[in-house]
């Protein structure tokens, strides 16, 4: 029993060195990936719940490595906050938001917003923030329109700091939208003191809305908080039309999801932006 014991020690122990080789050799991987190209963009749409038409766009990034083929996020974006690359592939994505938010206002003759997600990390007093701070040095958003995505995680570590960017996002015409929304630990003393446009539903919550009234209690009273805060509210993760009706039902001003649409590279986005109202 002792050697069994002993022997399983050593499996676990094997297996926990592999997964850190893996870890340096992608975190390798990932500080050549911006110059190699091999990290994209990709744009889902989110709709209006009450007319099914594409209203503005979450930025998400995807990472074509070249022998182990489309690697997560959820993935890489740990290492990327670990080695400190997010820095620079935060500035890249936000880059991109910003092109083609112009160019697809300039498409559409309205203005088109992109969302773009920032990190806690990014948030660090001292952080570079080169992209960002050009926007604010530029005097705001020259024709184009851009919205940040921040999670409860930002505002645990609440230095001075976060509420400081915050303001300059507000005085650049940056919308804030707090993501995940219902998933963090801190207390919802926030919303009273930060100024947060969009509130996005957590997709945890959209999933069994339809069947359990636990979930559909949460989501109805998020919905009716964030209205009287004067905040808009996004649900995350709709997959089907039994969820859209429900929220719909529940006066959720704006919907997310495989119904509408999988995040996409620009060129299959624009042609879906060229199609009018979907699902
Ligand atoms: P997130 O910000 O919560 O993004 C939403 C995630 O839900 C995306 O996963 C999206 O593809 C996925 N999703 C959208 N609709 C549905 C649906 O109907 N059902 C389900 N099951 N999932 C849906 P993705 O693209 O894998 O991104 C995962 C996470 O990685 C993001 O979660 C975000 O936290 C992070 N991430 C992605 N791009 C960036 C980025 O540019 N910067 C930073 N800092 N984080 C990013
Ligand atoms: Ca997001
Ligand atoms: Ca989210
Ligand atoms: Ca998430």
């Amino acid at each position: 029993a002792k050697n069994a014991g002993r022997s399983r020690l050593r499996f676990f122990t094997r297996a926990m060195q592999k997964d850190a080789q893996m870890r340096l050799r992608l975190a390798r991987d990932l500080r050549s990936a911006l110059s190699k190209r091999q990290l994209h963009a990709f744009f889902q749409p989110i709709v209006d719940l009450k007319t099914n038409s594409i209203v503005k766009a979450e930025a998400l990034l995807r990472w074509e490595h070249p022998t182990r083929g489309w690697i997560s996020p959820t993935l890489f974006i740990p290492l990327a906050e670990e080695t400190g690359l997010i820095h620079s592939i935060g500035d890249w994505i936000l880059g991109e938001a910003v092109a083609y938010s112009k160019k697809w206002t300039k498409h559409l003759g309205r203005p088109f917003e992109i969302s773009v997600n920032r990190s806690p990390v990014e948030f660090m007093v001292g952080s570079s923030d080169f992209a960002w701070r050009h926007i604010f040095a530029d005097g705001g958003l020259d024709g184009c329109g851009i919205s940040v995505e921040i999670t409860e995680g930002v505002l645990l570590n609440a230095s001075s700091h976060v509420a400081e960017t915050l303001l300059q996002f507000r005085d650049a015409g940056i919308h804030v939208a707090l993501d995940d929304f219902g998933t963090g630990y801190s207390s919802m003393s926030y919303l009273l003191n930060l100024h947060i446009d969009y509130l996005k539903i957590d997709q945890s919550f959209v999933r069994d809305i339809v069947n359990n009234r636990g979930s559909q209690t949460i989501a109805e009273t998020m919905i009716v908080m964030a209205h009287r805060l004067g905040m808009k509210v996004i649900a995350e993760g709709v997959e089907n039309q039994e969820q859209a009706a429900f929220l719909r039902e529940a006066s959720c001003d704006f919907g997310q999801g495989y119904l509408f649409e999988r995040p996409l590279p620009a060129t299959k986005f624009e042609e879906l932006l060229e199609s009018g109202p979907i699902a």
